[in-house]
C-alpha cells in the first residue's frame, strides 16, 4: 500500500484542503483504514517524542565533574603527583572517579523516574479509521490519519485544518505567544512564519475553544515541536528552590572553605613548616569541611519521594510541588467526581402535580417508576413526566452500551443517569431518537449551565432544554401539568421542591421544553421567557468511600478543606457534610458561600469571607481565579482542582494545581503540577502526606551529614592551630565521606513516614530548613566527633600504638559515631528506640555495608598500604564504641530535653 510522499514536508499550509488530501493519500470522511494506518506506523514509527535520555551521554558524564569540589581534589591530586606521592594520587583520582560514577548513576535513576511518570498520564487523540470515530494512543497516530480536536486538547500532531468551528489553539508551547489564536482553513503562501499559518494546528499546542478536523502531516520528531525537541535536547529539571538553596549554600561553603585552607597553607609556611605536610593538611580540610554530596542527595530524595507518591496515584509533573506539598494549608477540591463518585442515579422526578420515586441502581437500565402510593407510573397518562423523560434523554449526549456482562456509559455521568431513567420508563435511546431527531445543540458548559437541542417533532420542532434550575427558571413562564396544559409557573414551588431534593444531596436538575421556535433563529436569546418548565430530575451521586477518612485526615493536619462546585448549593451542603467537610451547624451559615455572594463581597472583606467558608456552589470557573488569589492573600499555600480548560489560570495560580488525570482536560493537565490518576480527592491527600515525608527525610538527611562536615573541618584546623600531628590523613577523610554518605546517609532517603505525620500543622514556608533546635544539635554531634577523635588519637599514642593505628583508630571512630547518630536522625522528635530499630531494612543493609568497608579499611594489607592505616586490637575498638554510645547518650538527652519543653 502506498504511503504518502512527503514532498515538501513543510508547505502543506501553502496547498489546499483537497491536495493535502491527496498528497496524504487519505479520505476527508473516512480517515485511513486500520491496514494502512498499521503500515504506516511501521514505515514513519510511533507519533513519540525521543527520550531526552538519550541526548549527550558524554555531556551528561562530564557534568559529573563540574563540581568546585571536584576541581579541588583535580588540583591536589596533580599537585600530589608532582611532590610523588603515587599513592596519595591514586586515591585521590580513584575518588574522584568513584563520585563521578555514583553521581552518573544517580542522576540518571532521578531522571528515569521522572521520565516514566511521563507515561503514566498517557494521552489520547481522536481519530476517524474506516469512517468510524475512535480514540486511540496518541503515539499510535500516522501521517494521513483524520485527527478530530475540540475544546480542551492537547494537539497530538502537526494537521492540516480541513474543519474548523470557532476553533481556538494557545500556541505558546510552540511561539511563546500566549493569546489564543483563531484558526481557519483556507490555503496561505508559501513564506507564510509558523506562528501565522492559521490553517495548522501543531502538536504540542493546546486547543482552548471551538473544534475542528485536520490531516496529519507530520508525527514525532518530525513535527515543529519535534523539531525543538531536538536542538535543545529538551533535558529535564531536577530543580527545586530547595536544590538550588542548597548548591548555592554549598558554593559560598566551597568558596570560604578554599580560603580557609589557602589561608592555613600560607600560615604553615610562614610558620617555616614542612611545606608538603602543610599542603596535605590544606587539602585535609578542603576535602573534609565541603559537602559536597548535598545537593544530589537531595535530588535523589526528591525522586525517590516523586516515587512514592506515583504508587500512590499522584503523578507530580513539577518537582517544586514536592516540596510544597508538605506546607499546604488549603484543599480546594471539585465536587463532582471527587469528592464523589461521579456515577449517577436518578431517584426522583418532580412535576407540578407530583413526584416519582425510581427503583435501581447503576447504569443498568432495570428499575420501576413509582407512585407515592407505591404504584408503578404509566408514562402514557402523565405529559409532564413523559416530557421531562424525553428532555433528559434526548438533550442528551451520552450512550449507554451493554457488553454481555455490565452497563457501561461514555460521556458525561449526569446524562448517563437520564438515559438510564428514560430506558426504565421504557423509552429507550433508539425510540427517542427517532421521535426526536436532533436539528442543533447548544452543549453544556460549565458557565452556560443548561444544555439546549433544537429537535424535529412530526413536522415541527422543538426546543428541549435541561440544565440547573435557576438558570431554567429564568427561561420559563410557564409550567406543564399532568394533561399537558401549561398554567403559569410559581418560582417559589419549584424552588422548595428542589431545595428539599437538594438538602438529601442530590443533584437535581430541571427539563424543559419550548414548540413557539423559529428553528432558523435557534440559540440563548430566543429562550427566555418561552420556555415551558416540564419537571424536575434529581439524582443521587454518592461519596466517595475513601473522602470521609481523607477529609478527617485533613483537619487533623490543620490543612482546610473547601468544596467547590458548580452544583446548588443545597446539594453541595448535603455532600459536604456526608464527608465531614461541615457539621451541620455550619451548613447553611457563613460557611457555604454561593458564587453570586462571592462576586458580591467587597475586596476587603473577600479574604475572610473566603477563609471562613467551606464550600463554595454555582462558582463558575472563573472566580476559581478569584478564590485561589483571595486564599493566598491570607497567607494560604493553596492546592486547586480542576479539569477543563477555564481551570486552567486558576490551576497555574495555585501553589498545587491539581489535574485529573481520567476526566481532565489536557489544558488543565498542562497547567497543573500534579495530576491524579484516579481522580480521588483521598490521593491529593496522600500526595500531601508523602510531600510531609520527604520534606522530613531531607531534614533527616542534612541534620546527619552536616556533623560530618564540620567535625572533619575542625579536627584538622584544630590540628593545624595547635601544629600538631593530624588525627586524620586527607585520603582517610576522603574515604569517610565518600562511604558514609552512599552506605548511610542515602538510606534515609528510604526512611518511613512516621506515625504522626498527619497530626502536626502544615510547614510554613517561610521556616528554614534547620530549626534552630536542630542545628543545636548538629553543632553538639560536631563537637563531639571532635573532642572525641583528639581524645581517642592522643590516648592510643600515649599507650604506645603507631601513628598509623592510631589514625585508624581516629577514623573507625568518625563512622562508628556517624552510624549510631544515623539511628538518632531517624526521627527527628522521637527517641530511635521508639520507631522501632528495624523498621527501615534500607538502613540495616547500609550499616552492614558500611561495617564490611570498615574491616577492610582496617584489616587488609592492601587497604593499609593505601590508605596508611592499621589493624587495630579489640581494647581499641572497645574503646571506639565506648565513645560513640558515650555520645549517642548525649544527643539522646539532648533530644529528649528538647521535646519536653
Ligand atoms: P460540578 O461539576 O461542580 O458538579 P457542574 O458545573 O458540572 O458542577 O454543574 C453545575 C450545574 O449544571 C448542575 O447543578 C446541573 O444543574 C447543571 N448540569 C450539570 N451537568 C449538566 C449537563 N450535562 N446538562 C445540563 N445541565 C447540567
Ligand atoms: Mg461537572
Amino acid at each position: 500500500m502506498a504511503a504518502p510522499t512527503p514532498v515538501a514536508a513543510d508547505s502543506h499550509h501553502g496547498l489546499p484542503v483537497h491536495e493535502v488530501v491527496l498528497i496524504m493519500q487519505t479520505d476527508v470522511h473516512r480517515g485511513l483504514s486500520d491496514a494502512v494506518a498499521q503500515d504506516r506506523l511501521n514505515r514513519f514509527g510511533p507519533n513519540a517524542l525521543p527520550s531526552s535520555q538519550g541526548a549527550g551521554l558524554l555531556i551528561r558524564i562530564l557534568r559529573q565533574f563540574h563540581h568546585p569540589l571536584i576541581y579541588v581534589l583535580l588540583a591536589a591530586g596533580a599537585v600530589t603527583a608532582a611532590l610523588s606521592e603515587y599513592i596519595d594520587s591514586a586515591v585521590i583520582f580513584g575518588v574522584v572517579i568513584v563520585n563521578a560514577v555514583v553521581g552518573f548513576i544517580q542522576e540518571s535513576r532521578a531522571q528515569a523516574a521522572l521520565a516514566s511518570l511521563q507515561a503514566m498520564v498517557h494521552t489520547e487523540a481522536k481519530v476517524v479509521r474506516d469512517g468510524q470515530e475512535r480514540t486511540v494512543a496518541s503515539d499510535q497516530l500516522v501521517p494521513g490519519d483524520l485527527v478530530l480536536i475540540e475544546a480542551g486538547d492537547k494537539v497530538p500532531a502537526d494537521l492540516r485544518l480541513l474543519r474548523t468551528t470557532e476553533l481556538q489553539v494557545d500556541e505558546s508551547a510552540l511561539t511563546g505567544e500566549s493569546l489564543p489564536v483563531a484558526k481557519d482553513v483556507a490555503a496561505l503562501p508559501a513564506a507564510t512564519p509558523v506562528a501565522d499559518r492559521r490553517n495548522m494546528a501543531y502538536s504540542g499546542t493546546l486547543v482552548t475553544g471551538g473544534a475542528g478536523a485536520g490531516v496529519v502531516v507530520a508525527t514525532g520528531s518530525e513535527t515543529e515541536i519535534g523539531e525543538i525537541h531536538r536542538l535543545v535536547g529538551a533535558a529535564e529539571v531536577l530543580e527545586t528552590p530547595l536544590t538550588a538553596k542548597l548548591a548555592w549554600f554549598s558554593k559560598v561553603l566551597t568558596v570560604g572553605i578554599l580560603a580557609l585552607a589557602a589561608a592555613t597553607f600560607a600560615l604553615g609556611l610562614l610558620r617555616r613548616q614542612d611545606a608538603v605536610e602543610t599542603f596535605t593538611a590544606a587539602i585535609a580540610l578542603a576535602v573534609g569541611a565541603i559537602p559536597e554530596g548535598l545537593p544530589a542527595a537531595v535530588t535523589i530524595t526528591l525522586a525517590i519521594g516523586v516515587g512514592r507518591m506515583a504508587k500512590r496515584r499522584a503523578v507530580i509533573r513539577r518537582l517544586p510541588a514536592v516540596e510544597t506539598l508538605g506546607s499546604t494549608t488549603v484543599i480546594c477540591s471539585d465536587k463532582t467526581g471527587t469528592l464523589t463518585e461521579n456515577e449517577m442515579t436518578v431517584r426522583e422526578i418532580w412535576t407540578a402535580d407530583g413526584s416519582v420515586t425510581v427503583t435501581g441502581a447503576g447504569y443498568a437500565p432495570e428499575g420501576e417508576l413509582l407512585r407515592a402510593d407505591g404504584q408503578p407510573v404509566a408514562i402514557e397518562g402523565d405529559a409532564a413526566l413523559g416530557w421531562s423523560l424525553r428532555v433528559g434523554a434526548a438533550c442528551n449526549d451520552a450512550a449507554l452500551g451493554f457488553d454481555g456482562e455490565r452497563w457501561h456509559i461514555t460521556g458525561d455521568p449526569t446524562e448517563a443517569a437520564m438515559l438510564v431513567v428514560a430506558a426504565k420508563a421504557g423509552l429507550p435511546a433508539d425510540r427517542i431518537a427517532g421521535e426526536l431527531p436532533r436539528v442543533e445543540a447548544i452543549p453544556f458548559t460549565s458557565e452556560r449551565q443548561y444544555m439546549a437541542t433544537l429537535n424535529e417533532y412530526g413536522r415541527e420542532h422543538v426546543v428541549l432544554v435541561k440544565g440547573a434550575v435557576e438558570r431554567l427558571l429564568d427561561m420559563c413562564a410557564t409550567v406543564m401539568a399532568a394533561d399537558g396544559s401549561a398554567r403559569p409557573i410559581d418560582r417559589s414551588t419549584v424552588l422548595g421542591a428542589a431545595d428539599r431534593l437538594a438538602a438529601e444531596g442530590l443533584r437535581v436538575l430541571a427539563c424543559g421544553v419550548c414548540t413557539s421556535v423559529d428553528p432558523e433563529r435557534f440559540g440563548d436569546d430566543q429562550l427566555t421567557g418561552s420556555v415551558t418548565l416540564t419537571g424536575l430530575q434529581a439524582m443521587l451521586d454518592p461519596p466517595r468511600e475513601a473522602a470521609e477518612r481523607a477529609v478527617a485526615a485533613c483537619h487533623s493536619a490543620g490543612i482546610a478543606v473547601k468544596m467547590i462546585t458548580g452544583d446548588h448549593a443545597g446539594t453541595a451542603s448535603a455532600v459536604a457534610e456526608s464527608v465531614g467537610l461541615l457539621t451541620r451547624a455550619e451548613a447553611g451559615r457563613r460557611a457555604v458561600l454561593t458564587g453570586a455572594e462571592v462576586a458580591a463581597l467587597p475586596a476587603d472583606e473577600l479574604p475572610g469571607a473566603v477563609e471562613r467558608a467551606s464550600v463554595f456552589a454555582r462558582v463558575s470557573p472563573e472566580q476559581k481565579l478569584r478564590l485561589v488569589d483571595a486564599l493566598q492573600d491570607t497567607g494560604n499555600v493553596v492546592a486547586m482542582t480542576g479539569d477543563g480548560v477555564n481551570d486552567a489560570p486558576a490551576l497555574r495560580q495555585a501553589d498545587i494545581g491539581v489535574a485529573m488525570g481520567r476526566s481532565g482536560t489536557e489544558v488543565a493537565k498542562e497547567a497543573a503540577d500534579m495530576v491524579l490518576t484516579d481522580d480521588d480527592f483521598a490521593t491529593i491527600e496522600a500526595a500531601v502526606e508523602e510531600g510531609r515525608g520527604v520534606y522530613d527525610n531531607l531534614t533527616k538527611f542534612i541534620t546527619w551529614t552536616l556533623p560530618t562536615n564540620i567535625g572533619e573541618g575542625l579536627v584538622i584546623l584544630v590540628g593545624i592551630a595547635l601544629g600538631a600531628v593530624l588525627p586524620i590523613l586527607p585520603t582517610q577523610i576522603l574515604w569517610i565521606n565518600m562511604t558514609t554518605a552512599v552506605a548511610l546517609g542515602l538510606m534515609l532517603a528510604f526512611e518511613p513516614k512516621e506515625a504522626g505525620i498527619m497530626t502536626r500543622p502544615p510547614r510554613d514556608p517561610a521556616e528554614p530548613l534547620l530549626t534552630r533546635r536542630l542545628v543545636v544539635r548538629i553543632l553538639l554531634v560536631s563537637a563531639l566527633l571532635v573532642a572525641g577523635c583528639w581524645w581517642l588519637f592522643e590516648w592510643e599514642l600515649d599507650r604506645g600504638a603507631t601513628l598509623p593505628e592510631a589514625r585508624t583508630a581516629a577514623l573507625n571512630l568518625f563512622v562508628v559515631v556517624e552510624a549510631f547518630y544515623l539511628f538518632s536522625c531517624r526521627s527527628l522528635t522521637h527517641s530511635a528506640w521508639r520507631i522501632g530499630l528495624f523498621t527501615n531494612r534500607w538502613l540495616i543493609v547500609g550499616v552492614a555495608v558500611q561495617a564490611l568497608a570498615q574491616l577492610a579499611i582496617t584489616y587488609l594489607p592492601a587497604m593499609n598500604a593505601v590508605f596508611e592505616t592499621a589493624p587495630l586490637d579489640v581494647d581499641t575498638w572497645l574503646r571506639i564504641f565506648g565513645v560513640a554510645l558515650l555520645s549517642s547518650v548525649v544527643v539522646a538527652a539532648a533530644k529528649g530535653l528538647r521535646t519536653r519543653t
